[in-house]
């Protein structure tokens, strides 16, 4: 059983950099792993992800807590034994500490100005997700909570960890208890106390160094919002994509950016009339070729029509297929010789009233694909099959 791994603990954070001995070698989950004596990973938890960085010259991928015991999830299985040097990767760590302090700020100002609560929250390497309870948030309540917090940030307000005695947590303004009963360490943003947040994570010791932060996605989630935000770095290059993905859309439109929704508007409202002219005119061509290809029938019982056309709109198809059948009271057959080899076939003849009875046994053979009942049938046939087809039902 391997002894729990002593923590090393520098305030705000871990160190980035420390010394220690390998004292067992295994896995975690299927990935090779290591435990150390003493570490300044961070292991997964309370919402934040496990560090990254380096044993030596071996690639720490993943940090983990199991039993007390830090797992150093390594890229590769390679032997660690020994003293080596531990060094966490300081972009990711920063970024983690800037999403974690972050998420402290935004989950006050919602709670204080606007009475929604985070419910939960969890970090991915780029971004910070609550969960509120509040279900009418609008972007404007976050807009607001973004321009608070960017005027916290250029305050540059202190950030401490202080582990208060009872009397001294119960005057802080905590916004939930504390998740375990000793050693309780509190972080605790503004000399004036702007949030104190009972936290075991990595964070940031000064709010100037959060940078902007943007609340930029939300959705409505389970009876609440869930809310997506984005810190410093990560926010401007969110942002920067997102930026150039509507420049482009608006290029496109031959709109000014800042005039896309209008643009993209006006382009689903001409789509609609579009449609729906589309839809009118292809009920006129459906009664025009009905009546033309009708006049082309053969046969006496049933009277039967075989008509392609140009491309595989199966809607069209099925219509005129049944609008050639209804005008000569027997049996239409449209094809659609695109790439899927669309097939559609119908009957007004009560003689064939079962048209899958009738036609698939005769289709088959020519490598029909396909089914339907009644009064239709649908499917694919292989496009250099066409003579047959037209002779096996004609004949
Ligand atoms: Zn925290």
């Amino acid at each position: 059983m391997t002894k729990p791994t002593e923590r090393l603990d520098a305030g705000l954070q871990p160190p980035l950099a420390f010394e220690a001995s390998v004292v067992a070698v295994g896995t975690h989950g299927d990935r090779p792993a290591v435990a150390l004596d003493r570490t300044g990973f961070y292991p997964e938890g309370g919402g934040q992800r496990g560090d990254r960085g380096w044993l030596g010259a071996v690639e720490v991928v993943d940090t983990q807590l199991s039993d007390g015991v830090v797992w150093h999830v390594l890229a590769e299985d390679v032997s660690l034994s020994g003293a080596v040097a531990g060094r966490v990767d300081r972009g990711f760590r920063a970024n983690q500490a800037r999403l974690h302090t972050a998420q402290h700020l935004a989950s006050r100002l919602l709670h204080d100005r606007f009475d929604a609560p985070t419910e939960s929250a969890r970090m991915s390497p780029d971004s910070f997700t609550i969960d509120l309870s509040r279900a009418d948030l609008t972007a404007e309540h976050l807009a607001s909570v973004e321009d608070e917090l960017l005027a916290w940030v250029l305050a540059d307000h202190p950030v401490e960890v202080r582990r208060p005695t009872p009397t001294e947590l119960a005057a802080l303004p905590i916004r939930s208890a504390p998740k375990v009963t000793e050693d309780i360490r509190v972080v605790v943003v503004g000399e004036a106390v702007l949030d104190a947040t009972p936290c075991g994570g990595c964070h940031v010791s000064r709010t100037g160094e959060l940078g902007v932060v943007r609340l930029a996605h939300f959705e409505r989630y389970k009876g609440g919002t869930r809310v997506r935000f984005r810190v410093g770095p990560g926010a401007l290059h969110d942002d920067r994509q997102r930026t150039a993905a509507m420049t482009e859309a608006a290029t496109l439109l031959k709109a000014p950016p800042l005039e896309l929704a209008t643009a993209v508007a006006r382009v689903l409202d001409d789509r609609a009339a579009t449609r729906e002219r589309l839809a009118r005119l292809q009920q006129e061509l459906i009664k025009l070729q009905g009546a033309a290809l009708g006049a082309t029938a053969v046969g006496e019982d049933p009277r039967s029509v075989v008509a392609r056309l140009p491309d595989d709109d199966a809607g069209f198809a099925r219509a005129l297929a049944a609008e050639i059948a209804r005008a000569i009271g027997g049996v239409a057959v449209v094809a659609c010789p695109g790439k899927a080899g669309l097939f559609v076939a119908a009957t007004a003849r009560e003689s064939v009233a079962d048209l899958g009875a009738w036609l698939r046994p005769r289709l088959q053979p020519l490598g029909f694909r396909g089914g339907g009942r009644g009064e239709t049938l649908q499917g694919s046939m292989p496009e250099d099959r066409w003579a047959e087809v037209a002779a096996a039902l004609l004949r």
